[in-house]
């Protein structure tokens, strides 16, 4: 068998629209593009949706539009992808690593309240694996500390408070306490590349809760202009006849979602519920398998939240780096593709170069050192999940067997 991490999930229907949309003579952001953003909001349950090319783009464009930049500080989770902290570099403000709870993959609540000082503009959570952060703690340490909030833009003064920006690259789909992913930070960001659980091949959207005083429309208006150059008029408005005349309103950025991406989108928003629903089953015969041979696993499941069950995060207790890469490896020679998540930040050369360093993030090295991520997508059969809790489990007995 040969089992691969996490394949797209393309159907027939996918397919379907795409060539409608190669057909229809209009392909990049129009409206296909509107109509999925307009989805994505109602199934957050937020007002307004913008559709980028990436959640790279989403992350920096909402710190750009929170007007966060040189001399202000991004606090970060070092147990995350690069992405979630080097939109803060992009924008020319001071990246904040803050270490995991203790066995935790979320960033610890009160490292977050010690790292806050009066430069902080933002806080960047990552919903790990499509489990939500405790959105309710994020809140309490931002307001903790409210009285060294010094605001340097008009929407941080209407916020009033560090921003709170989720990278939620993972979560789509996921709830906390009743809330959507999406509805609960300030301004939420989802990724939908390939590997994620809703693809669009690349793409991202960004999300927002309604800001006391601040009119959607306007947020909306600066999301478009900062993602097309801040040219006055969209490509589609310009087509109308006799409307050539834009402005550029501002040396802005290139990352709009493209109408032959929203088309993936908008069918795999409505094919998600059974996606879910599937990586579900997943999940639970994984959780079985693992809590019968004492393996610690990631809980997406419980009475406060539900994830969108994005990644299968197994930790091998009491075991080292050097013995965890050596399953990997024996895994991989059974056709079994794994992964880490994450390496921390710290380990990688450019945070390196930054000035990090592993051993001021003691937990998260913990949660990184014995971590394997197991292959979860709707494509997977019943049958093939069996092989795979099999090959962890003999993978792990082979290795034994060398170390002692
Ligand atoms: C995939 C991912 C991103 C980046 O998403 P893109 O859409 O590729 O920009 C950011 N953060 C995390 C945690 C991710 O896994």
């Amino acid at each position: 068998m040969r089992i691969s991490f996490s394949p797209p999930d393309i159907t027939q229907k996918e397919i379907d629209e795409v060539v409608d949309t190669l057909k229809s003579g209009w392909i990049t952001t129009g409206p296909k593009t509107k109509l999925f953003e307009k989805q994505i909001a109602e199934s957050c349950r937020t007002s307004k949706a913008v559709a980028m090319n990436s959640a790279t783009a989403a992350m920096e464009m909402t710190l750009r539009l929170l007007g966060i930049g040189e001399g202000d500080e991004v606090i970060t989770s070092a147990y995350t992808y690069s992405a979630s902290a080097s939109v803060i570099h992009h924008v020319g403000a001071k990246i904040i690593l803050v270490d995991t709870e203790k066995d935790s993959f979320h960033l610890d609540y009160q490292a977050v309240v010690n790292a806050i000082t009066n430069k902080t503009k933002a806080i960047i959570p990552v919903d790990i694996a499509g489990v939500m952060c405790n959105y309710d703690k994020i809140f309490e340490a931002v307001d903790y500390k409210k009285d060294l909030f010094r605001p340097s833009s008009e929407l941080q003064e209407m916020i009033g408070r560090i921003a709170v920006i989720a990278d939620a690259a993972h979560s789509f789909g996921a709830s906390f306490k009743g809330k959507m992913s999406g509805e609960a930070a300030d301004f939420t960001c989802f990724s939908f590349h390939a590997v994620k659980n809703l693809t669009t091949a690349e793409g991202g959207a960004v999300t927002w809760r309604d800001i006391l005083g601040v009119n959607n429309d306007e947020i909306y208006t600066k999301f478009m202009l900062l993602t097309l150059h801040g040219q006055s008029k969209d490509a589609l408005a310009k087509t109308k006849l006799g409307a050539w005349e834009y402005d550029i309103l501002s040396p802005a950025y290139k990352c709009n979602m493209t109408d032959i991406m929203a088309s993936l989108g908008l069918v795999q928003l409505q094919r998600y519920p059974e996606i879910l629903e599937r990586r579900k089953q997943i999940i639970e015969m994984y959780n079985h398998a693992m809590n019968s041979v004492g393996m610690d696993v990631l809980a997406h499941y419980t009475d406060e939240y539900a994830s969108s069950g994005h990644l299968y995060l197994v930790r091998l207790p009491g075991k080292d780096e050097s013995f965890r890469n050596r399953v990997i490896e024996l895994m991989a020679g059974k056709g079994i593709a794994t992964n880490v998540h994450y390496k921390p930040l710290p380990m990688h050369t450019a945070y390196k170069n930054l000035g990090f360093k592993i051993s001021d993030y003691p937990n998260a090295f913990d949660m990184y050192k014995n971590e394997v991520t197991l292959p979860l997508h709707s494509l997977l059969t019943n049958e093939e999940v069996e092989y795979v809790v099999k090959g962890l489990k003999e993978s792990i007995k082979e290795v034994d067997a060398i170390y002692v």
